[in-house]
């Protein structure tokens, strides 16, 4: 089925314990959409860039089957820029620098061949533009998920709500669902977002793995332990990419699928974090991605009797 993706597509400055990265290429969108091309071949995406933005890498993207029908380029503006520096636990960071540039009014125009999308994917952007997304779609998807940070809710606090109101998935990070609720438990934190508009949450708690919310359930995968872990930034959106994706493909977003779901999107952000900005991502193959799940798998099943 089809997914149309909006989010950053941006220019990144990394500095991990590892090393330190010039402008690359990065941006929530760019994360997502790079993922769901080894779950569909009907992925969509809205963003904007800047004329300093290399086409070779929108090319990239459109070589790899994503519609960038929806990619505006503002010839005369310059891209949206972050640059983060990362603790050396690796799981926390700091933002340096966030220049929205082209994203500070950018208006998201849908091209009318998008607009049947089935799934929604609203990656990390002004919430401002997430909703107006959602307004300008004639037919509401059948599943929208969105993934947001504490940039939006520094900044944008009202409209951030609005916007989480009208999703069925909310995808956040541990600290900021905190910051969302005021509650330090995540069960409560998950509880308090359910009555705010998505029916289901998934709060991500970096290499210690995800939570997945519904009514009456809860569902935990956990992050691969790997040994090199370079560089975790996008490992959020990708997360999120083969989370819906996998939706997607398998066209069916039951609470049941969806943990399956949160297993794949695990396996996706497992590569991420094993080079700087996207590089993992660009060339998988299907077995490597099959051969990552089946670690997971083998990592949470016990197998024989558990009674004593
Ligand atoms: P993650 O590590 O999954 O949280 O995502 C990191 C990506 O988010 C980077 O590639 C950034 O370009 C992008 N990003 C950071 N801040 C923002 C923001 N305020 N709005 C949109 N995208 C952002």
């Amino acid at each position: 089925m089809s997914l149309l993706t909006v989010g950053s597509v941006a220019f990144d400055a990394i500095e991990t314990p590892f090393g330190k990265t010039d402008k690359i290429i990065g941006g929530a969108a760019t994360y997502i959409t790079l993922t769901s091309t080894y779950f569909t071949d009907k992925s969509n995406i809205i963003a904007v860039v800047g004329g300093d933005f290399p086409m070779a890498k929108i090319e990239f993207l459109q070589q790899k089957g994503v519609n960038t029908a929806g990619l505006q380029i503002k010839e005369n503006e310059k891209s949206f820029f972050w640059s983060g520096k990362y603790h050396n636990d690796m799981n926390s960071r700091d933002t340096l620098v966030t220049e929205l540039n082209v994203l500070g009014d950018f208006d998201p125009i849908v091209p009318e061949e998008y607009q049947d999308c089935k799934y929604l994917m609203l990656g990390n952007l002004a919430p401002t533009v997430q909703s107006k997304l959602i307004q300008r779609l004639k037919k509401r998807p059948e599943l929208i998920v969105m993934d947001t940070m504490n940039f939006w809710m520094d900044t944008m606090w009202d409209e951030l709500l609005h916007t989480i109101s009208l999703v069925d998935v909310l995808s956040i990070n541990d600290e900021e669902a905190r910051q969302l609720t005021g509650e330090y438990s995540l069960v409560r934190a998950a509880r308090k977002i359910r009555t705010m508009g998505p029916k289901t949450v998934i709060i991500k708690k970096g290499e210690h793995g995800a939570l997945l919310f519904g009514e009456h359930e809860m569902f935990y995968a956990p992050a691969l332990p790997l040994e090199d872990v370079f560089d975790p930034t996008g490992a959020g959106d990708t997360f999120a990419g083969g989370f819906i994706s996998y939706l997607a493909k398998t066209d069916d977003p039951t609470f049941e699928n969806m943990k399956k779901a949160i297993i794949y999107g695990s396996a996706m952000a497992s590569f991420c974090v094993e080079k700087f900005g996207t590089e993992r991502l660009e060339n998988l193959s299907p077995e490597e991605i099959n051969l990552r799940v089946s670690m997971f798998l083998k990592l949470v099943s016990v197998g024989g009797n558990m009674e004593l």
